[in-house]
């Protein structure tokens, strides 16, 4: 038998347990998947926790439910890729040996990467929500705070779901003005770029929310450290604020065993051709979703639209075939923006969000780069779609995995 590995069994190491098993000769190849968790986390609930939206039960599943009979489990921390050897090193000193390795590790959030950040202040004045822990933490400091400086800080940029940080900030400026203590609040939005977002077109519609709500958006804030004892938080060139309540969205990094082997870089991400999603570096391993260098967003939506071509590739790699460049870096993300409204965007590698109906073009039901309410139950219903159609590799209805023109127009 051959082995083909699936590294990570999160949002698309699942996908493509699933996408595979129905495509590959079963008589000739074995399909294992790693992950050292036993909890699948719906990630993107996480942002829902800390206003008591959703709870703990409401983004979590045990992985094995979704993953297909015909694929075996291990229940193992991956230590390192010993790519010269084709072979997966185990933390338990075991060695699984591969034809054909995907890695799909994903990200994590590095705290420690910021001076002061880790200190006598964390869950204490500094938060983060990107882990369920963190999450759940900010939802009980929330629960009874009555106002003051909230700061919302995005430390570096890749992170995942980089609208995230923003509908944080906008949710929180919903809740606190229900919970009657916005009067007494200060929002500011800190980020290392230039503007609110990295797209320009929806840079340009979210600042105008942000300065419609009152909240500061304060650029190309470097974080250099944290002072937890006075509450300042300090950038490179010697800007000083002060916080009551810090919300972060610490360093995001690829898994240390990509750099425990040589395979990353200096984020531990590793890099990746942008439309075969085939290693640069070997071409027996592929990637997929945030454990990627790509300049396409870290999102589940993303690793969606990958797994279509990774799909592709991984047979004609088998047959010998040239692989398709069939990824264009295509991106579809709900924005919540408070009060029950949301944005959408649908995007690529060489087009910016445009305006239009999605995903039947005039028809919808979802406007793009507008705030409307069923653009929110979009959003909430994303959740259903994760867990019954997205992981289990089902086809979303009317959603394809390159980005289509059709409805679409630039914003006036
Ligand atoms: C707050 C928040 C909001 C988000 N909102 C959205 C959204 O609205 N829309 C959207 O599309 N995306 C959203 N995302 C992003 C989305 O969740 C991720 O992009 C997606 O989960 C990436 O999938 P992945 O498989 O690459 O990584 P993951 O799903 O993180 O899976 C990686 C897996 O690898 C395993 N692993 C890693 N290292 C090891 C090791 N050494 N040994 C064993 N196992 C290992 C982990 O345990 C994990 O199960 C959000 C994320 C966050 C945090």
């Amino acid at each position: 038998m051959k082995q083909l590995v699936i590294l990570g069994a999160g949002t698309a190491g699942t996908m493509m347990a699933n996408h595979l098993v129905r495509k590959l000769d079963a008589s000739e190849w074995a399909l294992t998947i790693v992950d050292e968790h036993t909890t699948h986390y719906y990630q993107p609930g996480f942002l829902f926790i800390p206003f008591g939206t959703y709870d703990e039960g409401d983004v979590s599943k045990p992985k094995t439910d979704f993953i297909p009979n015909g694929v075996a489990f291990l229940q193992e921390a991956i230590d390192a890729i010993d790519p010269d050897a084709n072979a997966v090193v185990l933390r338990n000193g075991e060695r699984l040996p591969y034809d054909i390795l995907i890695v799909a590790t994903g990200a994590k959030t590095v705290p420690g990467e910021t001076e002061g950040m880790l200190g006598e202040g964390w869950r204490r004045d500094i938060f983060d929500f990107y882990t369920i822990e963190g999450a759940v933490a900010l939802r009980e400091r929330l629960r009874n705070w009555k106002g003051g400086r909230l700061l919302v800080h995005l430390n570096e940029m890749p992170v995942k779901c980089p609208v995230a940080p923003l509908e944080f900030t906008l949710l929180a400026e919903a809740f606190l003005t229900d919970r009657g203590v916005r009067a007494e609040t200060e929002i500011q939005y800190l980020s290392p770029l230039s503007e609110p977002f990295t797209k320009h077109n929806c840079a340009l519609v979210l600042g105008s929310m942000l300065d419609e709500k009152d909240i500061e958006f304060v650029p190309d804030f470097a974080c250099e450290s944290i002072d937890p004892a006075s509450k300042k938080i300090v950038s490179y060139d010697e800007k000083e604020l002060d916080y009551d309540l810090l919300v972060t969205i610490p360093t995001n990094m690829g898994d240390p065993c990509v750099e425990r082997s040589g395979l990353g870089d200096d984020l531990n991400f590793i890099p990746t051709h942008k439309h075969t999603l085939q290693s640069r570096a070997h071409e027996n391993i592929f990637v997929i979703g945030d454990a990627t260098d790509l300049p396409s967003s870290k999102a589940g939506s993303v690793a969606h639209f990958q797994a279509e071509t990774l799909t592709e590739n991984i047979q004609r790699f088998i047959k010998g075939q040239a692989l398709e460049e069939g990824f264009d870096g295509h991106a579809n993300c709900f924005i919540e923006s408070g009060h029950g409204k949301a944005f959408l965007i649908d995007f690529n590698y060489d087009v910016e969000p445009l305006e239009g109906a999605f995903p039947l073009p005039l028809v919808g039901p979802f406007r793009l780069l507008k705030q409307t309410r069923i653009n929110h139950m979009g959003k909430l219903a994303f959740r259903w779609m994760y867990w019954y159609l997205l992981l289990k590799g089902i086809p979303m209805p009317g959603i394809s995995h390159n980005m289509s023109m059709m409805g679409k127009k630039a914003p006036r």
